[in-house]
């Protein structure tokens, strides 16, 4: 028999928007209509873009900071600061490293006035928990990365919440430590031994998400909004390599590999070409032609499963979908349904030599992004073929924040360097037409 309470919503979300204020003053909205339940008994992960929002959607509902627009509720009332009931573990690890892991875990509690000895009790029993019994008068310096993020788990789970929200925890870890928190976590999870009644997981690693969730949510950037929903009907623990774990796999690849132009589609019902908005991927050349190389030899010979390509390659969701997404912006290759093929075009550039490769990449630079093409065309208006990298900085700061504007002209002039499409003097960050010309 189903449990009664399936149903209970813990987290309700209705059209939530949260905005920040950019350089230049205006507001730039990072959530829009986002529009989340998380149930009794659920585990919820959360993947998407890095800069999409995730965070920040963490932060409104552990109460750190509230939204401008839309419910949020906790248990059926609004949420207006943090709650008891709801802990979050960061990324890095935080811990205070003039105080015992007993102390750390203690922390929380003192604020909320709880007498010594209950504290104690509590924090060892969280401690032990997560398996660091006999760690308590440690040091976070004596331990290692994945003892430190216990102690980090611990700290949230001594609150006795029944809403944990995991903000990319197990990602500054190493793979196989990571794995075994994760696995640590989801026994604790089942085990009944906490008042855990939901965990909401944001996650880089979509195979995580897929063995961990009951449900996984896509969320698309720009602003941030939950896109797609794919539920996981599966028992725990799950196998990684059976038939329905890897199919789930590679929906959910597909879903995360979509390009600019295939999502625009989906929202406005019609393919829109890549604007100055774009935030262009965070891929290195030498990254880019790594992975075209191992993808035009054997084994894959040009065809290749994206989560066994990402397993040759031996490199994370999170370093990988950002050289797909440049790699199939220049057309070098095609991805759908979870599979990436050599393109026509991708193979020449495989085959060609150095020079050659510049070429290509230069051509595909200027017909794709938009960026690229404005600054070569502003500097060939210029009598002296300079301009100051500065007018471009302050382009970019009307779609994104300052940073962010920073990264994205960046990565264009790597690329635009690389395909001598124009140059760059780090000295004096300007851009000058290169001097072949
Ligand atoms: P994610 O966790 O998905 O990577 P974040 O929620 O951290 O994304 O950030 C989403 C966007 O909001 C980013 O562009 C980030 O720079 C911006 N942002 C987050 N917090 C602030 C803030 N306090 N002030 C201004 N911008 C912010
Ligand atoms: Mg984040």
């Amino acid at each position: 028999m189903a449990s009664p309470k399936k149903n209970t919503s813990l987290i309700d979300l209705k059209d939530v928007g949260k905005s920040f204020r950019t350089a230049d003053g205006t507001n730039r909205a990072v959530l829009e209509d986002v529009d989340f339940v998380l149930k009794e008994g659920e585990i919820v992960a959360l993947l998407g873009k890095s800069g999409s929002g995730k965070s920040t959607l963490l932060r409104i509902l552990a109460g750190l900071i509230p939204a401008d627009r839309g419910h949020v509720r906790y248990r059926g009332q609004p949420l207006y600061g943090p709650a008891r009931g709801i802990a979050m573990v960061f990324q890095s690890f935080a811990l205070f490293p003039w105080l015992t892991v007993q102390q750390n875990v203690e922390l929380g509690l003192e604020a909320q006035g709880i007498a010594k000895a209950e504290r104690a009790e509590r924090a060892e029993a969280a401690i032990e928990l997560i398996g660091l019994a006999g760690f308590e008068g440690a040091l976070p310096r004596e331990l290692s990365g994945g003892m430190r993020q216990r102690v980090g788990i611990a700290r949230a789970l001594v609150m006795n919440p029944d809403i944990l929200l995991m903000d990319e925890a197990f990602s500054a870890l190493d793979v196989l430590t990571g794995e075994t928190l994760r696995n640590d976590m989801l026994e604790l999870w089942d085990s009944g031994k906490t008042p855990m009644k939901g965990l909401l997981v944001v996650s880089h690693n979509i195979e995580e998400a897929v063995l961990m969730a009951d449900r996984v949510l896509i969320f698309s950037s720009d602003p941030g909004r939950v896109r797609v929903e794919i539920p996981i009907r599966l028992q725990r623990p799950r196998n990684p390599d059976s038939m329905e774990v890897r199919a789930l796999i590679d929906e959910v690849y597909a879903q995360m590999t979509l390009s600019p132009a295939e999502l625009a589609a989906i929202e406005t019902g019609a393919e829109v070409p890549v604007a100055m908005s774009y935030r262009l991927p965070d891929a290195e050349v030498s990254q880019m032609e790594g992975l075209l190389e191992m993808l035009a030899e054997a084994p894959f010979d040009g065809h290749a499963d994206l989560p066994q390509l990402a397993e040759e390659a031996g490199l994370s969701d999170e370093e990988l979908l950002p050289v797909y997404e440049a790699l199939r912006l220049l057309e070098l290759v095609h991805i759908a349904q979870g599979d990436i093929n050599l393109s026509s075009l991708g193979r020449h550039y495989y085959q060609a030599d150095q020079a050659l490769r510049r070429d290509i990449f230069g051509q595909q630079l200027l017909l794709h992004v938009p960026l690229a093409g404005e600054i070569r065309h502003s500097l060939e208006q210029e009598d002296d073929g300079e301009l100051r990298e500065e007018p471009f900085l302050r382009r970019l700061e009307e779609f994104m924040e300052e940073e962010e504007a920073e990264r994205v002209l960046n990565v264009a002039i790597e690329w635009g360097r690389y395909g001598e499409v124009y140059e760059y003097d780090y000295h004096t960050g300007m851009l000058k037409l290169p001097e072949t010309e």
